[in-house]
């Protein structure tokens, strides 16, 4: 059968599989981590315009200036964050199309996740339920100041980039934990991983990215 006229061509298990095949010639390690992207469906997350597009290793427009991030970098913040570990509680800032809360809600016991822009954080929120995930809960709000009512977190996961690294985030890391974090200011970033240790933090630097910026909200 033609793959691009039986409705779901682009969308098929075949394509998916492409882009797994990529991550892994990529670097990507973490058979976790390339399971949850082959079985979660990524055209869920944008328009329907332009789900043909949604296997392609690139960051798609989700609306109000935002973006679902490209799929080897989501992959990458999630095999850093993992470390090859059994994680119980993750927060991640930006919620965005809700992507990256979804692979998390795949490998971790349970998904916080904030959100500054309602409808976004609305339509995220349905699209776990559509796919059956319970474990998560989405708050609206400054995601800077992270989650306190839930810390210590396992894992920190930040899609937005930051201008300097907030230290509400690392001080809501539990002892070993680890927060991913773009830092910067410029059209591009530093991806870095920050450990708690018993003597403070760790900080690594992973390589350049390009996320939209964090914003502070008004108060
Ligand atoms: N993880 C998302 C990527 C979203 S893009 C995905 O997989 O689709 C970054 C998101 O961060 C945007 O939705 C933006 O609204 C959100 N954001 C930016 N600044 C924020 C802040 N201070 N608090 C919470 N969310 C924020």
């Amino acid at each position: 059968m033609n793959e691009h006229w039986d409705g779901i061509g682009f969308t098929s298990q075949r394509t998916r599989e492409r882009l797994i095949q990529r991550l892994r010639a990529m670097g990507i390690r973490d058979e976790r981590v390339l399971t949850a992207m082959l079985n979660i469906p990524r055209h869920v997350f944008v328009d329907e315009a332009l789900a043909s597009r949604a296997y392609e290793d690139t960051a798609l427009p989700i609306g109000h200036s935002q973006t679902i991030s490209q799929p080897y970098i989501v992959a990458r913040m999630t095999e850093a964050l993992l470390a090859g570990r059994e994680l119980r509680r993750v927060l991640e800032i930006g919620s965005g199309s809700g992507y990256q809360t979804t692979i998390l809600a795949a490998l971790v016991d349970e998904v916080y996740s904030v959100e500054r822009i309602e409808p976004l954080l609305r339509l995220a929120r349905r699209r776990l339920q559509d796919l059956g995930y319970r474990n998560f809960r989405f708050r609206l709000d400054d995601g800077g100041a992270g989650w306190p009512e839930y810390a210590p977190f396992d894992g920190i996961l930040v899609t937005a980039a930051a201008a300097e690294l907030p230290q509400a985030l690392c001080s809501q890391l539990a002892p070993d934990a680890r927060l991913v974090i773009p830092v910067g200011n410029g059209a591009q970033q530093q991806l870095e991983l920050i450990t708690r240790t018993a003597e403070g933090y760790r900080r690594e630097q992973l390589e350049m990215v390009n996320f939209v910026p964090l914003v502070r909200n008004e108060r």
